[in-house]
């Protein structure tokens, strides 16, 4: 599906982002239209509205930053995008396809396949060492063992910790088990990689490279990276940023890390859902 042409909801059309799509088509890979997401809370207290109407989309093969304060629903949203969390209301397309109209098998085997993820804290297997992390969701697929050690190797060899595969988490630095998990995200070369605060627990340098490889996986794979993040540097090396406050998306930002041709600025996006 290549919905195209509702000027209330498409906020780049004629935008600078427009650049990205030359031949004048928009693909879009992601499509949130009026997310709802409403956490039932305890006994005698109110419902925390997460998500409170977000219209946003990805185009394929973009890298897009995801900003806002502590709080304001930036996991959830991606939570939500990834089909993890169930939505309240509002709808999800990854590739055209609604997410809501996959059973939870089909979901599954979907994100085992088509999605990658990264986490602020890593998420290894600390008894497995690097490659068997990285082949570890292969063989949850079923792929034949010696395949899925050729493939872990390769996307080792991609991050750069060739020289490390026997290594357990413990015997690694903190930017070098990131890497190990972006390794194994994109082992299966999946469409889109969510990273969740992916350099919240490295230090500046280990930061910086870690973008670094996500930048140059992005333009060399073509594979579509969604970054949340709280660092500023981090956002202004992806595509676009866009920023969220208390459950809705208040404007974006096209960075000029794709080139000199691109402009920097800011877009103010029309706000959905009630309320605001
Ligand atoms: P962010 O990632 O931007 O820090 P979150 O998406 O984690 O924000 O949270 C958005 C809001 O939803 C917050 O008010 C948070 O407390 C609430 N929230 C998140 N997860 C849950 C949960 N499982 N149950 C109840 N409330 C939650
Ligand atoms: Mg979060």
């Amino acid at each position: 599906m290549r919905p195209a042409g509702d000027e209330a909801t498409t906020v780049r059309a004629g935008s600078p982002g427009s650049h990205l799509s030359p031949d004048g088509i928009e693909d879009w890979i992601v499509e949130a239209i009026g997310l709802v997401k409403t956490y039932a809370a305890g006994e005698g207290e109110p419902n925390v509205p997460a998500l409170r109407g977000v219209d946003f989309r990805v185009r394929r093969g973009e890298m897009v930053a995801i900003m806002g304060p502590s709080g304001c629903g930036k996991t959830t949203l991606l939570n939500c995008l990834a089909g993890i969390d169930a939505i309240d209301g509002g709808d999800v397309l990854i590739n055209g396809t609604s997410l809501s109209r996959m059973d939870d098998a089909t979901l599954t085997r979907y994100r085992a396949t088509s999605m990658g993820f990264v986490f602020q804290s890593f998420n290894l297997l600390p008894v497995l060492t690097a490659v068997e992390n990285v082949e570890f969701p292969l063989l949850l697929t079923g792929a034949p063992p010696a395949e899925a050690r050729q493939r872990a190797r390769d996307a080792l060899r991609d991050v750069d910790l060739s020289d490390r595969e026997a290594h357990r988490p413990s015997r690694l630095s903190g930017g070098q088990q990131q890497r190990v998990a972006v390794a194994r995200a994109i082992v299966a070369s999946p469409a889109i990689v969510w990273a969740d605060e992916p350099t919240g627990n490295l230090d500046s340098v280990s930061a910086g490279q870690l973008m670094g490889l996500l930048r140059e996986l992005n333009r060399t794979r073509g594979q579509t990276f969604l970054v949340v993040t709280h660092a500023r540097e981090v956002g202004l090396q992806c595509d676009r940023i866009v920023h969220m406050k208390d459950g809705l998306i208040l404007n974006e930002e096209i960075t000029g890390a794709l080139g000199p041709d691109s402009s920097a600025s800011t877009v103010a996006v029309r706000h959905s859902g009630s309320g605001i």
